[in-house]
C-alpha cells in the first residue's frame, strides 16, 4: 500500500487536543511519525482549505442485514457511511434473525469483512428476539466481539430485567445502549403529542413516553454504578434528567441525531411519511434544549440512527408507516451547521464523532496519534451541494432532507490507509 501525505489541512485531533495547519502521513495502514523516510514515495494529498479530522464513528446505525438486504446490506450501508465521512459505524442488533446470538454476530463480522467498505461494529441483543423477557446470552455476545448491548427498536420494560441486563454487562464490561420508550405511555402514537398532533389528526406520543424510561435508566445506573447510554434522546425533560445525573457522578450519557436537532413537529403539516420516526420530532423547546445539552456536554455524541425502508413501505398513510429515516449521508452537513450557528465549535463537534463515542464504547479508534489505525476523513467545510436522495449509496430513498441546499461534505475518507472515498469534482 502506498504511503499518503496529506497536506496542508488543518487538523483537528481533539484526543490529543490538536488543532493546527500540518502533515498527516499515512503508511502501512498506520498514522505515521511526523517526518517521512527518506526516499518516501507517498501520494500527496492537497489537504489545503480543508479539515482533517480522525475517521468519524457513527454509534448507531441499522444495515439490515441479516434479514433484509431489499432496504439495505452490510456493503450498501458501509457504503453509505464512507460517502458521509464515516469510517466506523455500530450496527443495531434488530436484524433477522435478531443478533442475540454468536452466529449472528459471527455472520454480521463476517460480512462486514468481505462487503463492508468501513469498520462495522455489531451490538448485542439485551434480551433474546428484543421480546423483553429473557436475557440473551451476554457473556458470550461479548466473547462474539459486540461492543455494547441495546434492544434498539424496541425498550425492555421490566425494570428488574433491565436492571439484571446492566449488572451482566457490568461483569462483562460493556456499555448498555437504551432506546427509552414507555410501552404503555406510547402506545399507538405516530407524532409528538402536542399542538401539531392535535392539529393534524395523528395519535399523540408523549415525550414522557420517553423521560420515564431515561429517569428509570438514571436510576438504574446510579444502582448498578454502570453505564447506561441513552439513544437518539429528543425531550427537553430527558436532557434535564441527564444533565442531573451526570453532574452527581453516574454513569449516564446520551446521544442525539441531526433530524431531532434539526428539526420539529411543524414539519409533519403535510403527512410526509419521512419525517416520522421513533422517537418523534418534537418542538422547538425540545430541539433548543437538545442544542443546549450538545453545547454543555450533557450530550456527547451524534448518531444518524440510519434506518432504511423500502420507498413502497413508507409511501402509505402517515399512520402506518414506519419510523425511521436514512441519515448517512447528511448527518455531517446538517451538523456542521451547528458550528456555523455557534452551538459548538469545530473542535467540539470533532469530538462528538471520534474521540466521545470511541471511549464510550472502548474502540481502539477516533484519534491520529502516531502508530493509531490510519482512518481519517478531509472534510470541505465550505462546500455547498443540493441532497439528492436519489443519488444516494443506500438501497433505500426514506430521507426527509431530499433537495436540501447543504454546506460542508466530506470529499475523502480513508480507512486503514486506503481510500475508500473520494468525491469526484464535477468542474
Ligand atoms: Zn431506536
Amino acid at each position: 500500500m502506498k504511503p499518503l501525505r496529506i497536506k496542508g489541512g488543518r487538523v483537528i485531533d481533539p484526543a490529543n487536543r490538536l488543532d493546527e495547519v500540518c502533515d498527516v502521513l499515512v503508511r502501512d495502514g498506520k498514522i505515521g511519525a511526523a517526518s517521512p523516510a527518506p526516499g518516501d514515495e507517498a501520494e500527496v494529498i492537497d489537504a489545503r482549505g480543508k479539515i482533517v479530522v480522525p475517521g468519524l464513528i457513527d454509534m448507531h446505525v441499522h444495515l439490515r442485514e441479516p434479514g433484509r438486504s431489499d432496504q439495505e446490506t452490510i456493503e450498501t450501508g458501509t457504503r453509505c457511511a464512507a460517502r458521509g465521512g464515516f469510517t466506523s459505524v455500530v450496527c443495531m442488533p434488530n436484524t433477522s434473525p435478531t443478533a442475540d446470538n454468536t452466529s449472528t454476530i459471527a455472520f454480521i463480522k463476517q460480512r462486514a469483512a468481505a462487503a463492508g467498505c468501513v469498520n462495522v461494529f455489531p451490538t448485542g441483543a439485551i434480551t433474546r428476539g428484543l421480546k423483553g423477557e429473557e436475557l440473551a446470552p451476554i457473556g458470550s455476545l461479548k466473547r462474539a466481539g459486540v461492543v455494547a448491548i441495546t434492544d434498539d427498536g424496541s425498550c425492555v420494560q421490566n425494570n428488574d430485567l433491565m436492571r439484571r441486563a446492566v449488572e451482566y454487562a457490568k461483569m462483562f464490561e460493556l456499555p448498555v445502549l437504551d432506546h427509552c420508550q414507555d410501552y404503555n405511555l406510547t402506545a399507538g402514537g405516530v407524532a409528538h403529542e402536542g399542538y401539531w398532533s392535535a392539529a393534524l389528526g395523528l395519535q399523540g406520543w408523549p415525550a414522557a413516553g420517553e423521560d420515564v424510561i431515561v429517569a428509570r435508566d438514571v436510576l438504574l445506573a446510579e444502582l448498578t454504578d454502570w453505564c447506561i447510554h441513552c439513544q437518539h434522546v429528543s425531550s427537553a425533560r430527558a436532557v434535564g434528567l441527564i444533565r442531573e445525573a451526570t453532574q452527581r457522578g453516574v454513569k449516564i450519557s446520551a446521544e442525539v441525531t441531526p433530524h431531532h436537532f434539526t428539526l420539529t413537529d411543524e414539519y409533519l403539516k403535510n403527512y410526509d411519511s419521512n419525517f416520522k420516526m421513533n422517537p418523534p420530532l418534537r418542538t422547538a423547546r425540545d430541539r433548543d434544549a437538545l442544542l443546549a445539552g450538545l453545547a454543555d456536554g450533557t450530550i456527547q455524541c451524534i448518531a444518524s440512527d440510519h434506518a432504511p425502508h423500502c420507498t413502497h413501505e413508507k409511501e402509505v398513510e402517515f399512520d402506518i408507516a414506519p419510523f425511521g429515516i436514512i441519515g448517512l449521508e447528511t448527518e455531517l452537513a446538517l451538523s456542521l451547521e451547528l458550528v456555523r450557528k455557534k452551538v459548538l465549535t469545530l473542535p467540539q463537534l470533532v469530538e462528538k464523532f471520534t474521540v466521545n463515542p470511541a471511549r464510550l464504547l472502548r474502540l481502539d479508534k477516533g484519534t491520529l496519534s502516531p502508530g493509531a489505525d490510519a482512518d481519517i476523513t478531509i472534510i470541505d467545510p465550505d462546500r455547498q451541494w443540493t441532497y439528492d436522495v436519489g443519488k444516494s449509496a443506500s438501497k433505500s430513498r426514506n430521507s426527509p432532507f431530499h433537495g436540501w441546499d447543504l454546506q460542508g461534505k466530506a470529499v475523502m475518507t480513508i480507512v486503514d490507509g486506503k481510500i475508500v472515498w473520494r468525491e469526484e469534482r464535477a468542474g
